[in-house]
């Protein structure tokens, strides 16, 4: 039993920075835990202040002659704070940070800002006048005021922020509309009956508003809610193809668990967090729902916490913070993408996502549900093992929807029998067909490992280490090294496989495309969709806006283009290059190309009109392009298994970095020195390196990496803490930064 208690007083403040240490009176002894709430004499005159525990000790910081003792505790809380505090305990021990970072994580700090209000816009107008409105807006082009109201055809309410930043609108465009009647600008929604809402909702499903779920989505739906009632806590994985409807089963069960009173949290990529989906949120949930994404300041957030803690919203969807919002009776947790890579923090504490659901569940009782088209390996893995629940949703929901026909080019071929554009002839002749017919035409650069890798331009191959099976990356003094084990070539002048001397660092901009396109389809609109053209604010949405608009006939672009966005107006998507991503200095890289290209696919032909997909590749025999050409996870997912099991990788095992960095060269070896005999010591972890980091000096700073595996996270962990130990312990820590990382 701990003897002394660090204490935080109000956890709302940016001091969370810095807890106080209290005595633990005998008779409290038992009764302490970390997020437990407490009364402790505070300041000069001792008056009662309620606060947190965020730390227990045997070991006093000051004298402890001179510490308070803590006053009493208050009744067993399981609020949302307590929640919060007792997560940050957890992030720390997981994932290996100082008990301030993991608090500055989870907790909403506030910030000396103007409160800003809640505004909505809501639409007064009946069907027969926003019809008329918004034939007037497109006879006299007012495209943002045509926007706004094309919105109204979906829901009647619509957060203001996200309606003027997404929609692009302006308090002017707002103006006339509000001072006819049509609209009204609302500082605050109504607050109504929860249950009242979702009878409402009840009702809209009968008049036709809401889809009728197929067997599939029922059976989805049904069976996780089966195992809830039942008191089951457990994660679910909902593996469904593009189009499948995964979203009108979120729906669905959210309607089911807020109608009982409970809240929810929806994890969304903040990529995929457009206006759309925001739209079929608040159709179904109007008040009820809440948004938080980057582009919100820390007030704003926090204001949105508020909300939340109080009870005014029951809904909260956002990127991977999300999961912080002080709900204290959570139902469920859905994470839609579940994939994406976005949900794993790259700053300390790097949590995943998924863990931090997990865990977050566990405290109230709720299930966590993962979405997916692509499911990361682990997910999958856990799916079949049948410790996640799992239910499958195998075709399109919509009437007549179908996959598209995908068909793989070999460039080679292309080369050989002289086409050195970065169009193949069969993607060329695809795009003049669609132009001719009015379709429109999305060509997407993989552009992950961008020029970072040589490739042969006859063979197809890229070089790579002999010993580990990734490429090597191109430095920029020339030469050639592997990231894993260190090996090193000088930058050959030929293919070491075929003696071709096409060797380059492969890959075109998304920039030098949109020329080509230009040169070679002069009569097309074109749309440039990557991370120059979206930097301004809005950017991103806009692009969206006009492509979806029909103001464009063709968009081009990297990632961000393929990403959960439905424009039924697309009935062929060209991937450019679908090698750039494969041969990365990561184990992971063929996952992600399956996934990415799987997710490009999947944006062609999404309405009615059949679509195409032209995969072009260097490497047509690669088992994650046929598989991804085939559209067939499973098939995927086999042979992606037993490449990690042969080279034991995750989900086989779990992996974790060491990364000790400093301005020192000999203190960053003598420290990896260290931690690599301490790490030898555990005969149950196998390790790899210590080798240079993929980029060795970054900001003077030098920086090598330690691989370890084992089949248990736990005894990670346990290194962990030891290797942190020997550092301080020989005061090393001083002198180098040492980060760990699960990869
Ligand atoms: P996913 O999230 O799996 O990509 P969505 O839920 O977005 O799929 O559904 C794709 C499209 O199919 C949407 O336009 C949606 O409205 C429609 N849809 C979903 N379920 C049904 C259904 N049961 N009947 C008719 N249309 C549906
Ligand atoms: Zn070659
Ligand atoms: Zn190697």
């Amino acid at each position: 039993m701990a003897k002394f208690a660090d204490v935080i007083i109000d956890i709302t403040h940016e001091s969370v920075d810095r807890p106080f240490q209290y005595r633990i009176p005998e008779g409290l002894k038992d009764q302490i835990y970390t997020g437990c709430q407490v009364e402790v004499p505070f300041g000069r005159g001792n008056h009662l202040r309620s606060g947190y525990v965020v730390g227990l000790t045997d070991q006093p910081e000051y004298d402890p002659e001179k510490l308070k003792s803590i006053a009493g505790i208050k009744a067993q809380s399981v609020s949302a704070e307590t929640q919060l505090i007792q997560m940050a305990w957890w992030m720390k021990e997981r994932y290996g940070c100082t008990m301030n970072q993991a608090l500055n994580t989870v907790l909403p700090v506030k910030q000396q800002v103007r409160q800003k209000e809640e505004r909505w816009i809501r639409c007064l107008m009946d069907q027969e006048t926003l019809a008329a409105q918004i034939r007037l807006a497109e006879t006299k082009k007012y495209r943002a005021r045509e926007r706004l109201l094309k919105s109204f055809l979906e829901t009647e309410v619509l957060p203001y922020g996200m309606a003027m930043t997404q929609l692009n609108l302006t308090r002017a465009a707002l103006k006339p509309l509000e001072d006819q009647g049509l609209i009204s600008v609302d500082s605050r929604l109504v607050y109504r009956d929860p249950v009242q809402d979702i009878s409402e909702s009840r009702e809209k499903l009968s008049s036709g508003e809401l889809v009728d779920l197929n067997d599939e989505q029922k059976a989805a739906v049904s069976g996780i809610l089966a195992q809830y009632r039942q008191g089951i806590q457990k994660t679910f994985l909902l593996y469904g193809i593009t189009g499948s409807g995964k979203t009108e089963v979120y729906l669905e069960l959210i309607r089911q668990v807020a109608g009982e009173g409970k809240q929810v949290i929806v994890l969304i990529p903040e990529i995929a967090l457009t206006y759309q989906t925001v739209l079929r949120f608040t159709r179904q949930f109007g008040g009820k729902v809440s948004f938080i994404h980057s582009r919100l300041s820390q007030g704003e957030r926090y204001d949105q916490f508020e909300r939340a803690k109080k009870g005014e919203i029951q809904i909260m969807i956002g990127p991977r913070s999300a999961l912080f919002t002080p709900f204290s009776n959570l139902g469920l947790i859905i994470i839609d993408e579940e994939h994406e890579q976005a949900y794993k923090s790259e700053v300390t504490p790097r949590y995943h996502a998924r863990e931090a659901a997990e865990y977050r569940a566990g405290q109230s009782g709720a299930f966590v549900v993962l979405g997916s088209a692509t499911p990361s390996l682990e997910t999958y893995t856990k799916a079949l093992q049948g410790v996640y629940g799992y239910f499958k949703l195998s075709r399109r929901a919509k009437k007549n929807s179908i996959l598209p026909r995908v068909q793989v080019v070999d460039m080679r071929q292309e080369l050989k029998e002289g086409n050195r554009s970065v169009f193949s002839r069969p993607l060329r002749q695809l795009m003049e067909e669609k132009l001719e017919q009015g379709q429109q035409i999305m060509l997407f650069l993989n552009r992950r490992g961008y020029s970072r890798f040589l490739s042969c331009r006859s063979c197809g191959e890229a070089i790579k280490c002999p010993h580990c099976d990734v490429t090597l990356t191109l430095h920029q003094n020339g030469r050639l090294v592997c990231h894993y084990c260190g090996y090193q070539i000088r930058r050959p002048d030929c293919c070491p496989s075929c003696h071709s001397p096409y060797l380059a660092p492969f890959g075109a901009g998304t920039e030098k495309v949109e020329a080509l396109v230009k040169e070679e389809f002069p009569q097309a609109r074109v749309l440039r969709m990557d991370l120059d053209t979206t930097a301004k604010k809005g950017g991103h949405q806009t692009i969206l806006a006009a492509f979806g608009g029909r103001e464009a006939d063709i968009l081009i672009g990297t990632q961000m283009i393929v990403k959960g966005h439905d424009f039924p107006g697309v009935t062929l998507v060209g991937i450019l290059a679908a090698d750039l991503s494969l041969y990365a200095p990561d184990y992971r890289c063929g996952e992600r190309t399956f996934q990415l290209l799987t997710q490009a696919a999947g944006r062609a032909g999404r309405d009615q009109l059949n679509g195409d997909v032209v995969i072009q590749t260097y490497s047509p025999d690669h088992y994650c392009i046929q598989t991804a050409a085939a559209q067939d996870y499973e098939a995927f997912y086999e042979k992606e298994m037993e490449y990690r099991r042969m080279l034991h990788y995750p989900p086989v095992c779990v992996m974790m970095t060491l990364l000790i960095g400093g301005t020192s060269e000999e203190a960053v070896d003598s420290a990896m020195k260290i931690a690599f005999e301490a790490v030898q010591t555990a005969p149950e972890i196998q390790t790899v390196g210590p080798v240079n980091a993929p980029i060795y000096k970054l900001n003077d700073i030098y920086r090598k990496i330690l691989y370890m595996k084992s089949e248990n996270y736990d005894i990670l962990i346990k290194i962990r803490n030891q290797v942190e130990s020997v550092l301080i312990h020989r005061g090393l820590n001083r002198q180098v930064g040492v980060q760990f990382d699960f990869l």
